[in-house]
Parts: structure tokens; sequence; C-alpha cells
């Protein structure tokens, strides 16, 4: 089966070819005729799986022809947990909406940044990429009307409900035409999706992707035990001694990532961290920074360890573990993508290492450990 197949409009299969997308991912393969069919979908799939473009490509072919936009009405309209993901998924939406013969406008809006600018470019709006509170703000302000909406997609409806956004949706949802298509996607299918399912999904086609298990042999895993106040050298040790770049560090509160960030610069690493308490500007700027290898060392919070794709990265370290498994897997899993082998480091103190044996149960991989005090740290 290849992107030909599906009945897309042919300015997309040119870009498809651009993009260097040249077959399906096997949730678009079950995704993209049932979208253009205009069914409702359950995808369960992880980042990575390439659920975005699932979607992304029925949609634009769908309002080729139907557009709406001289006005305040949205026709697409696409809840996502964070920032992050809405600039990311609004890209993807911009990079094939670009090449269409009739124009299609996409936005992103999400908090933490000025309302005023997002409320003047809704107008003419078709699809918008948007994190629920915002979204419930502009509507507040009339900036933007949901009663003619074709299409609705939570995406990673897992992460959203985590977050404590369920009341927000139960609010969007009631502004919604009863008549729509309903896309859901989510990594897990928990308790609160399923009821979430239950209410919104009539009589769906269910996809299931589950997480590329190769993905984690592709990940050399490391862990070294170390104290507390030994792991800033150590950190530093590493970056130094090994030359790395376009190293991922994460830590457990926000505070501390603005602490490694702070030392790792006063020791002449360049770093920034980013966390929910960054501006929006400052988290754009240090990822595309990042992304394109300028940024040598970014540290953050569990915020990024799902939902963002960067491609290539080489080497993530957890600085400090997370209590989830699945967190810990999803953190190194930004390592081992695209065939690509990287390196995932853990700083493990005594006190961890029992939370550590649990993590390595779930992931199903023992991984080497180093006891830190054969090297020497002396001078980092
Ligand atoms: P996603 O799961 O939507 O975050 O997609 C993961 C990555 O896979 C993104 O970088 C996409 O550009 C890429 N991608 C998605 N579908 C395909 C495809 N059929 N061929 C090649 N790359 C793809």
């Amino acid at each position: 089966m290849n992107f030909e197949s599906f009945g897309l409009t042919p300015a997309l299969l040119k870009e498809l070819a651009n993009q260097n997308y040249t077959e399906p991912y096997p949730i678009q393969k079950e995704a993209i005729p049932a979208i253009l069919n205009k069914k409702d979908i359950l995808g369960i799939a992880p980042t990575g799986s390439g659920k975005t473009a699932s979607y992304v490509l029925p949609i634009l072919t769908n309002l080729q022809g139907n557009l709406d936009t001289k006005n305040r009405n949205v026709n697409v309209l696409v809840l996502v947990p964070t920032r992050e993901l809405a600039l990311q998924v609004r890209e993807v939406f911009r990079s094939f909406g670009a090449v269409l013969p009739e124009r299609v406008k996409s936005i992103a809006v999400y908090g933490g940044v000025s309302i005023n600018p997002q409320m003047k470019s809704l107008f003419g709006v078709n699809i918008l990429v948007a994190t629920p509170g915002r979204l419930l703000e502009l509507v507040e302000l009339n900036a933007v009307h949901l009663s003619k909406i074709d299409t609705l997609v939570l995406d990673e409806a897992d992460k959203m409900l985590n977050l404590g956004f369920q009341k927000e949706i139960n609010n969007i949802l009631g502004l919604l035409p009863t008549h729509r298509q309903n896309l859901l996607f989510s990594a897990t299918l928990s308790e609160d999706v399923k009821s979430i399912n239950e209410l919104l999904l009539h009589n769906p086609t269910v996809i299931k992707i589950e997480e590329k298990t190769n993905n984690i042999d592709l990940i050399n895993q490391l862990a070294y035990i170390i104290p507390e106040e030994k792991k800033g050298p150590l950190l530093r040790y590493l970056i130094k001694s090994r030359g790395l770049k376009q190293v991922l560090v994460f830590t457990s509160s926000v505070y501390k990532a603005d602490n490694v960030a702070d030392k790792l610069r006063k020791n002449g690493i360049d770093a920034t961290a980013i966390h929910s308490k960054k501006s929006q500007g400052a988290r754009t700027d240090a990822l595309g920074r990042f992304k394109s290898g300028k940024l040598k060392v970014l540290v953050t919070t569990d915020l990024l360890s799902r939902g963002i794709d960067i491609e290539y990265l080489p080497y993530v370290i957890n600085y400090e573990l997370p209590r989830s498994p699945k967190d810990y897997v999803h953190r190194i899993g930004r390592t081992g993508r695209a065939e690509n082998r990287g390196e995932a480091i853990a700083f493990i103190t005594e006190e961890d290492q029992h939370h550590f044996k649990i993590i390595q149960k779930k992931m199903g991989k023992w991984v080497t450990k180093i006891n830190a005090d054969e090297i020497d740290l002396v001078g980092y």
C-alpha cells in the first residue's frame, strides 16, 4: 500500500515525496482511509508512530472545497496538552497546507503568552490547534466560534487528562455541534481515556499501534552509582571528557533544572533549562537552538519527555529518576528513534537503587552499572 492509493489531494502526494514520506506508517494505513470516510477514530499510538500525519493529511483533503473563511468559525479543532505539541502539530498542518490549491489557514494557541495577538489572528482560521485552557479564554472573549466544528481531534488525550484538563475538555465539548467527526489519540488506554472514548466516539475505527519494542534495543543504557553531591561534577566530566553534544538532561523539579543549567554555564558548558515556568518565547528559542545543534545541553523536566519529536538525539541523561517507569522509557525513548543508536545514562544514588530495579523490571532490560567512585572527578 502506498500514499497514492488513499485518494488524498494530488498536491499532498507531491509534498509527501518532497518530505521523504515514501511509505505510509502502519497507523497511517488504517487511519487515513477511515478519516477520509468521515469515521470516528480511536488511535492508541505512541509518539513517533506517525500519528500526526495520519490525521493531518485526510483532514486537509476533506477540507478542500469546504472552506469557510471570512469569519471566526473554525472547521477543525485539535486539542493538545502542551504548547510545544501545539506548535509541532500546527507546523505539520502548515507545511502540508501550504501546497494546497485552496488556502487553508491554521494557527496554534496556547497559554503563557499574550492573548491579544492570538485574538487578532483568529479571524478566518480553518484549523485551530489549542491547549484547552487558552481556548476557553478565547471563546469567552468571543474571539473564536466553535459551533461549526466538523472535526475534533484530541491528541495525547492521556497526557491532557494527566495534566488535569478534564474539566476544560468537558466545557469545550459542550460548545461543539453534536454532529461532527471525532478523532481520539492517546499513547495509553487508561480508564480516564476509556471514559472519554465512550462519551465521544460513535462506532469508531480502533487502531492500536504497539510501542516499537525494538526501540529500546537501539539504546545503549548505562547507570552510574553516585552520591547526590557528586552528580554535578560527574555530569561535567561526562560532557567534557567525552565531548558530548546535544545532551538532554532530565531533572525532577523546575528548581533543579535551573540549578543544573546554571552550574553547567558557570563551568563553561553551554546549557539552558526549559520548563513550565519559562516564557513561551524562551522555550521555543532554546528548543530551536538545541534541535539545530547550536545549544549543547538542554535541561528539562518531564514536560519534554513526550510529544516532542527531536530526531537523532544522541544522549539523554537522567540526572534524577522519574517516579514512573513509563516516564523513564519515554525519556530515554528520545534517543533510539529513526533507527539511530543513542545513549541513555542514569545517575543513581544509593537510595534510588530499589526504585531503579523496579524501572528495569518494568522495562524488561537490565542496565550496566558503574560505580562512580572509580572515576576521578577532581577538577570537574
Ligand atoms: P509523529 O508520531 O506524528 O510525531 O511522527 C514522528 C515522525 O515521523 C515525524 O518526524 C514525521 O515527520 C515522521 N513521519 C511520519 N510519517 C512518516 C512516513 N510515512 N514516512 C516517513 N516519515 C514519517
